[in-house]
């Protein structure tokens, strides 16, 4: 049996295609080097492309050897491609795939205020968004009823879509929008908290390359609504103030489309500055590895990753739509479905890669101008999850994104409509997943995740032009799928029997807790001092994560108390200052403390010592 001819027929069930299933920017590509940045072999690299291919250098992710290039004129996307990928310093190299919108449909009906206040006089307000019974007049009540102290940490959803209306007064006088402190305080002109991008008080706008936010296009003020209309009624002054954050990051343009390479510019922005929730309300057909290491990154930091399935009616098990179909264990993919709970007639479904349900048709929501708008698609139903998850985070800010989503699926409504539709078999359910994140004890630990691109397309035509078992390698060089003659229908079956056995084996290893790990915890021994209210003593850190430490000391610690620690490096010479929430305690005055508020140079920093560590 020719195990490679097996293989390649796998990998072309992997989500790979031609090149030209989907629009890409001309004339860009995104590549990832095997070395890192910073190294002579980067470097190298960097000087070659430019001075024999001509490409010129347009952003770089320097962490993760990551380059965005403009290609040389005279040569096509595919072409450069072609050549990036034989090159073996290139770990991949891929078109700036375009992504749009999940939403097609745009605004089908508007209101003014005026008219939306008269709506109201007649109709519960809740009903207005949705009538679907998702629990959203009881988690109005509950929310209003849970108010917000200095102590309360005000969650921050970034909306990576077309930006905001800042002036609606539903942001406006909500106090909804996101504000980048050093910068609202710092100087004009100058990048005052040292993140890349200057004058960033609101977010940032990738289009224009600009702090200044506007909403051309009016699906990104829709979406953003929705996420606060979650928690508070957005259709009569006066609103109430916010408990959760808009961060507008716009990376789609007034025709709702926008590049790849600034949707994962976008991503690490909301993960460096602070959102822990990611709504994503658009996508596109094609794999893209680099936007794949970009979820995988939000992940590492512990959000929660909220994406649209896509409006084509297909079933994404068969046709991925991305970034909703990547298999990180933060991404929660969303189906729209109608005020009765059967699924929208335009909604990607799929049993095993979309999660659940999600109100998507009619939804009335804020539009640009100060009015109101209904509207449909996935779109509009991501943004309901996006907003609960907040909240959920509001009621429980240590929570992550994992643990978010698996409370989420567990209190989805099962409803018949959706049977083998979606993966829960269910609807989001606001106010029994908002309830149930108040009073479930915080899991610091989420499973590892392996990001594995390769395996891919690279992978399927290097072994194609190495030769092999003949139909097969013709196969995977010509891109197109088996024909229906006998013998592919007996590989086919092999295939079958081959991958059913595995998704059986990662099936029940998600499902065995011995798997879920934390985030790695490593030994280390060094000095603490730990504030706790007026009070301040010295103890020791004996395991240290990304995500918590474990500390030491004679004191009586509270659970559930928040505490100020000034931890010292493993070699004495560095000290981080971090909050964190008292979260189990033992015996012998040992406290497991979760991190809270943490900046990220903070957890950067701690990631840098832990080089030195051993794994406990
Ligand atoms: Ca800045």
């Amino acid at each position: 049996m020719c195990l490679r001819a097996l293989f390649i027929l796998i990998v072309l069930f992997l989500p790979e295609y031609a090149l030209s299933q989907q629009a890409y920017k001309a004339g860009e590509v995104i590549v990832k080097l095997r070395s890192e940045s910073g190294t002579a072999a980067s470097y190298a690299f960097l000087g070659k492309a430019h001075s024999e291919k001509s490409m010129n250098l347009k952003h770089s992710w320097n962490k993760f050897g990551m380059y965005h290039f403009a290609v040389s004129k005279g040569k096509s996307v595919e072409q450069t491609v072609a050549e990036l990928r034989n090159d073996p310093d290139v770990e991949y190299a891929e078109p700036n795939y375009l992504l749009t919108k999940t939403n097609d449909v745009g605004i089908e009906q508007t209101y003014s205020a005026q008219q939306v206040e008269q709506m109201v006089e007649s109709q519960a307000a809740s009903t207005l968004m949705t009538t679907a019974d998702i629990g959203l007049d009881q988690t109005w009540s509950m929310m209003a009823a849970s108010t917000v102290s200095a102590q309360s940490v005000i969650p921050v959803v970034a909306v990576i879509d077309t930006g905001l209306d800042p002036n609606h007064p539903v942001f406006r006088d909500s106090g909804a929008i996101y504000k980048n402190m050093a910068e609202v305080n710092g100087t004009p002109g100058v990048d005052d908290d040292g993140n890349g991008y200057v004058d960033d008080v609101n977010g940032w706008n990738f289009v224009d390359n600009t702090p200044t936010m506007y909403d051309d296009d009016g699906h990104g003020t829709h979406v953003s609504g929705i996420i606060l209309g979650v928690g508070q009624n957005i259709f009569s002054a006066p609103y109430a103030a916010a408990k959760i954050r808009i961060m507008p990051l716009k990376f789609l343009d007034a025709n709702g489309v926008g590049s790849t390479s600034d949707a994962i510019q976008a991503i690490y922005y909301a993960v460096r500055n602070g959102a822990t929730v990611l709504n994503n309300s658009w996508g596109g057909p094609s794999y893209s590895a680099a936007l794949h290491e970009a979820v995988a990154y939000s992940y590492q930091y512990g959000t929660a990753f909220v994406a649209a399935a896509g409006n084509s009616a297909s079933n994404n098990d068969s046709s991925p739509m991305y970034p909703a179909s990547y298999d990180v264990p933060n991404v929660v993919s969303i189906a729209a479905t109608t005020s009765s709970d059967n699924l929208a007639s335009f909604s990607n479904f799929g049993k095993a890669s979309v999660h659940m349900g999600s109100p998507g048709v009619f939804i009335l929501s804020s539009i640009p101008g100060g009015g109101y708008g209904s509207s449909s698609g996935t779109s509009m139903a991501a943004p309901f999850v996006s907003g609960v998850a907040a909240l959920m985070k509001y009621e429980s800010p240590s929570m992550l994104g994992y643990q978010i989503k698996s409370i989420l699926f567990a209190q989805a409504t099962t409803v018949t409509n959706l049977t083998n539709k979606v993966y829960t078999n269910g609807r989001v359910n606001s106010t029994n997943s908002i309830n149930y994140a108040k009073t479930a004890g915080v899991d610091s630990s989420q499973p590892n995740y392996t990001l594995n691109y390769q395996g891919s397309r690279e992978l399927a035509s290097s072994l194609a032009e190495a030769g092999g078992c003949g139909m097969v390698a013709k196969l995977a060089k010509d891109g197109s799928g088996p024909s229906d003659g006998p013998q592919s229908w007996s590989v086919l079956l092999l295939v079958a029997i081959m991958t059913v056995p595995m998704l059986v084996w990662q099936m029940m290893r998600e499902r065995n807790p011995e798997n879920r790990r934390r985030f790695e915890r490593f030994n280390i021994a060094s000095d603490v001092r730990v504030k706790f209210g007026d009070k301040e003593l010295v103890g020791s850190v004996s395991t240290i994560s990304l995500g918590g430490l474990q500390l030491n000391t004679e004191a009586m610690l509270e659970k559930g108390g928040v505490v100020a620690m000034t931890i010292s490096s493993p070699d004495g010479k560095e000290q981080v200052q971090v909050e964190g929430k008292v979260v189990w305690s033992e015996a012998k005055k040992a406290y497991g403390v979760a991190f809270e508020r943490t900046p990220f140079s903070t957890l950067e920093r701690i990631q840098n010592w832990t080089r030195s560590l051993t794994k406990a």
